[in-house]
């Protein structure tokens, strides 16, 4: 099926230190609200089957965010949005919200949680808004972002002992957060599968992932286009047909490192996005993968 993170704004209401946008100076750019309905009746037109309003943060053009998701909800799209939950100050507040956006259609809310958002929100509008979820019967989860130190404890505690549910997210080493010290990581020689679900800006541009995959400037390797010159179709294939991203997909990016040279010893000390990087972000390293896809391709067990 196909998915997009739909970047409607990149402004947000406090400033994360993890925040994968990138500099000091706060971005504030806004999709036209009518050409973000006539981008959903495309999308819905490609087959789009599931779109994330995500990028800055939602809620705060919540009557117009509401509005496309009632759209998709007509057109048979799922939805889901992303927020830091700054508007769930009250339990009340918090139920009025998210019976509004259930009434609306909305399918999905997932809440951004972690030690560097809960500098700026209280923890407990997380709390507030998980709980309002239950109560509605509308479909959530916590997205608890950590680099899996003993510091994130507390905050895991805290979901557990509240029974939320939750999924830990690894922190990803871009934006902001480019500068921070890494872990030390010692994992299996796991595939490094990725979905790469595209992402779209509030500009238009279109890049395959939703992830890091805007700051690889060395190589635009995830761009696809902007949506002015393209259409929805276009963009989608163009990521579908590419051999180097398919094999992302169901190859891994583990193997691909190995193929390209690099020591198993050495490929375990990467996040999957940093080896992404180091591979894709390599105008020479790019350039032989693309000269070598067929052996790439042909390079399993
Ligand atoms: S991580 Fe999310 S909540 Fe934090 S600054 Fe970035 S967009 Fe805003
Ligand atoms: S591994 Fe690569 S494709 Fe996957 S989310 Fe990270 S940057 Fe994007």
């Amino acid at each position: 099926m196909r998915k997009l993170a739909f970047g409607y704004s990149t402004r947000c209401n406090i400033r994360c230190e993890h925040c994968v946008a990138k500099g000091d100076i706060p971005d504030s750019r806004k999709m036209n609200h009518d050409k973000a309905k006539e981008i959903i009746g495309e999308m819905a037109r490609a087959n789009v089957g599931g779109i994330s309003f995500s990028a800055g943060e939602p809620f705060l053009y919540i009557n117009e965010i509401s509005e496309l998701v009632k759209l998709c909800g007509q057109l048979g799209i799922y939805t889901r949005i992303v927020t830091n939950s700054f508007w769930a100050k009250t339990a009340a507040a918090s139920d009025r919200l998210v019976s509004e956006l259930k009434e609306n259609g909305l399918c999905q809310l997932r809440l951004s949680y972690s030690r560097w958002h809960q500098k700026n929100i209280n923890r407990n509008n997380v709390l507030n808004a998980a709980r309002s979820c239950r109560k509605i019967g509308l479909n959530y989860y916590i997205s608890f972002v950590t680099d899996f130190s003993r510091e994130d404890d507390q905050y895991e505690e805290f979901l557990r002992n509240h029974c939320l549910t939750f999924f830990p997210e690894p922190l990803i080493y871009a934006g902001r957060a480019e500068s921070f010290k890494r872990r030390s990581i010692l994992t299996d020689y796991q595939a490094n599968c990725c979905d790469m679900n595209p992402y779209l800006t509030p500009d238009l541009d279109m890049y395959a992932c939703c992830d890091a995959g805007s700051h690889f400037s060395e190589t635009n390797f995830f761009y696809l286009g902007k949506l002015n010159g393209s259409t929805v179709e276009q963009l989608f294939t163009k990521s579908e047909t590419d051999r180097l991203h398919n094999l992302i997909r169901t190859m891994g990016i583990t193997n691909i490192a190995s193929f390209a040279g690099m020591k198993a010893r050495e490929i375990i000390t990467y996040s999957k996005c940093e080896l992404c990087r180091k591979l894709f972000n390599s105008p020479e390293t790019l350039k032989m993968l693309r000269a070598e896809v067929s052996q790439l391709t042909a390079w399993s067990r």
